[in-house]
């Protein structure tokens, strides 16, 4: 097949094209979904893997281009594994991040450091218009744990309050390089690339 160079992103969420754009910026162009009038899907799978397919063929269909989409979400395991899909609208439907951070820290109030494990796990699906080819799927798991409190300002969502498992660093203090080494998104981008490159080089 001959490889896809453009997309459009089937995501308002600025901070998911920023971050995308940069990660895959040397294999496909990031169309803005709304620089094409698109509606956004509405997200009514069980999984990221359900709500990124659904968001993908939407918007390919719609648009008839290639369509990358990106579900992602933070799991706690003290709150067994909530937010997960419902990340966006923790704490209600306007996907407030200062009201959804609010809103977690004080359901984890009282929870020690030890028990405030959480990840953010992220699904891609590059799907082309028509089911031309068989879409792409692509994970990425990001380990760390919840602060007692906000800090930074770089990012976006739950940033200000998620650690880096390894590091102890809060991703809101990360520069965009720095998180996409570790990030959920970054992994399930690099994750994405391997599979387009073995489907052109026809062993995927
Ligand atoms: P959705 O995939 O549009 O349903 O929403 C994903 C939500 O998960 C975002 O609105 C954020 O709240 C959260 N999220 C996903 N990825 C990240 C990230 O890299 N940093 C912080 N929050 C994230």
């Amino acid at each position: 097949m001959t490889t896809i160079r453009s997309a459009v992103l089937a995501s308002g969420n600025p901070g998911k094209l920023r971050e995308l754009r940069e990660l895959l910026k040397e294999q496909i162009r990031l169309i803005d979904m709304r620089e094409l009038g698109l509606a956004a899907a509405e997200e009514t799978g069980s999984s990221f893997e359900e709500n990124a397919r659904l968001k993908a063929f939407a918007a390919a269909a719609q648009s008839g281009l290639p369509a990358l989409s990106d579900d992602s979400g933070l799991e706690v395991d003290a709150l067994g594994g909530a937010p997960g899909i419902y990340s966006a609208r923790y704490a209600g439907d306007d996907g407030n991040a200062r009201a959804n951070i609010r809103k977690l820290l004080k359901d984890l109030e009282g929870v020690p450091a030890g028990n405030r494990t959480a990840r953010f796990r992220c699904v891609l699906v590059l799907a082309t218009p028509d089911n031309e080819h068989a879409p792409l799927v692509a994970e990425g798991v990001w380990e760390g744990r919840i602060a007692e409190r906000a800090e930074g300002r770089r990012g976006f969502g739950y940033d200000p309050v998620f650690l880096d498992g390894r590091t102890g660093r809060c991703a809101a203090l990360m520069s965009a390089a720095e998180k996409g080494l570790r990030s959920h998104r970054g992994l399930a981008a690099r994750e994405l690339v391997r599979l387009l490159e073995s489907r052109c080089a026809g062993t995927g």
